[in-house]
């Protein structure tokens, strides 16, 4: 194991904040792994995860049994954790900018144009091509501001990696994921090696997303080239929320790192025997088929289901109180699904998201991923 730190561009006189990852195994095996942990700062349990991980991965390495390169960043955004006001980490959006962390990622699908030109017959040639081109795209960024260089430091680590896992939480939430459908296939022993409630796919959920941008140009030109200029899977993305925020404890991060170990193994980055596959809990289900519930007015939140639960069309999640006139608001779900996720506040203002649940069928479009 090496450890790297990359320094990020300093906001202002005397602070300075760097990023470190973690490199483990072969870095000529063939198979790049990048693991990364709470893009949204205080991300905790993905971030214990993380830690086990990385003590496991150093034994193993010990023992001789990586197979492939992985590169771990338990602490993904610094920028974030600096960002620590009145007793609350407010690591989801830059203070300076506004901007969620996980959206305005430089988008690799820019380069498809340029890409396509380029391309021969050969198909691991045309992957070499590929992340060439990106590798200068990079390098010839030059980033204004600390949330630009955090941003363009991660892709520097990432972009060559065959398979990109991107680990946050949820604020109360099941395990659960998000990754294309091309890509569902390969991630599908995931799902089932972590319990995951619900898997949730989209190609282009349009949030520009950290994940998105190394799957999508890969997709993208698969669509676009004729059968004898053979595109590859160059990078395959997958997005976990490891439960809710405050779903910290060693057994259950424990439980998640294991999973990522046994679905390393599965992918023959590891040299162990495979563990058989475990059952997958919910099928994937379209994130444009998720049901996102507002608040149509202000008062006290009272849930009416637990998370993970499956619910049936009609069936009440959410009460509203209004504690001046008595009144209760109901909200019931249109689907029938997994609750998956809900917010971790009590008392809402009128339109505030409240949580959402899967859905089979696809009804929502435009910009499928929150702010
Ligand atoms: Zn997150």
């Amino acid at each position: 194991m090496n450890k790297q730190s990359i320094p990020l561009l300093s906001p202002a006189i005397g602070t300075h904040r760097e990023l470190v990852s973690f490199h483990f195994g072969p870095s000529d095996s063939g198979q790049k792994i990048y693991i990364q942990s709470s893009l949204h700062a205080d991300e905790t349990p993905a971030m214990l995860t993380t830690v086990l991980l990385k003590r496991r991965l150093l034994e193993l390495e010990k023992q001789g049994a990586l197979n492939a390169e992985i590169v771990l960043v338990p602490v993904a955004n610094p920028v974030g954790l600096g960002q620590y006001v009145l007793g609350q980490f407010l690591g989801r959006f830059d203070l300076g900018s506004g901007k969620n962390f996980n959206r305005h990622f430089m988008q690799f699908s820019k380069l498809v144009e340029r890409a396509k030109d380029a391309l021969g017959s050969d198909a691991a040639e045309n992957r070499r091509i590929v992340r060439e081109l990106i590798a200068a795209e990079l390098a010839e960024q030059k980033p204004l501001t600390e949330f630009e260089s955090l941003q363009l430091a991660l892709l520097k680590l990432s972009f060559d990696a065959d398979v990109v896992i991107d680990l946050h939480c949820s604020l109360e939430a099941a395990m659960h994921l998000y990754t294309s459908e091309a890509a569902w296939p390969e991630f599908e022993p995931l799902s089932r090696y972590l319990g995951a409630q619900a898997s949730l796919l989209a190609t282009n959920s349009g949030g520009e997303s950290f994940d998105e941008t190394h799957s999508l140009l890969w997709w993208q030109l698969q669509q676009a080239m004729p059968a004898d200029r053979p595109v590859p899977d160059g990078a395959i993305a997958v997005t976990v929320e490891c439960r809710g925020q405050r779903d910290v404890s060693y057994e259950v991060a424990q439980e998640d790192a294991d999973a990522l170990v046994d679905y390393l193994v599965w992918r023959k980055a590891i040299k162990l025997d495979v563990k058989p596959l475990p059952e997958l809990l919910s099928p994937a289900t379209p994130l444009a088929g998720s049901e996102q519930f507002y608040a149509p007015v202000s008062g006290i939140l009272v849930h009416r289901a637990k998370i993970g639960e499956t619910i049936r069309v009609g069936q009440a999640l959410f009460d509203i109180v209004d504690p001046l006139t008595d009144e209760t608001t109901t909200l019931v779900s249109n689907t029938e699904g997994v609750f998956y996720m809900r917010r971790a506040i009590r008392f809402v203002t009128a339109g505030a998201p409240l949580g959402r649940v899967t859905g089979k069928k696809a009804f929502r479009t435009g910009v499928l991923l929150g702010a």
